[in-house]
């Protein structure tokens, strides 16, 4: 499949690999828009949010807690006055600025941000 995440996934193109287990695998952006910025994406190719099954439920649950686990080891979690912290974000559609049919959870972090996004 012509697909540069899949090819990313393969090992084909290569990555600065995060975590990595049967499910998903994580890794830098290559063009980063924080000091951190790590996408997270299934090894099961998904052209995006708009294409997800019921079936893929516990899948994006998993995303969504590999990148609480990464954020941690990152130190980008929040401390107990909600301090610090990080955005999670799915790009879905043109519009909304997604360039890469391959589902992927955008982890951003280590600066303040503003909102809403641009
Ligand atoms: P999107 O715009 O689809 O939400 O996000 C796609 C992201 O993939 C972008 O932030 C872009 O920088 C990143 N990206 C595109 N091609 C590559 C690549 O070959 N390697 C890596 N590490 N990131 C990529």
């Amino acid at each position: 499949m012509d697909c540069i995440f899949c090819k990313i996934v393969r090992g084909e193109i290569p990555s600065k690999k995060v975590y990595e287990d049967e499910l998903v695998y994580a890794f830098y952006d290559i063009n980063p828009v924080a000091p951190q910025h790590i996408l997270i994406v299934p090894k099961k190719h998904i052209v995006g949010v708009q294409q997800l099954e019921q079936e893929d439920e516990c899948l994006v649950g998993h995303m969504f807690y590999v990148a609480r686990r990464i954020a941690e080891q990152l130190g980008l979690a929040p401390d107990e006055n909600l301090n610090k912290g990080y955005r999670l974000v799915f790009n879905v559609g043109k519009d909304a600025g997604q360039s890469v049919f391959h589902l992927h959870l955008h982890l951003i972090g280590g600066r303040s941000m503003g909102w809403p996004p641009g």
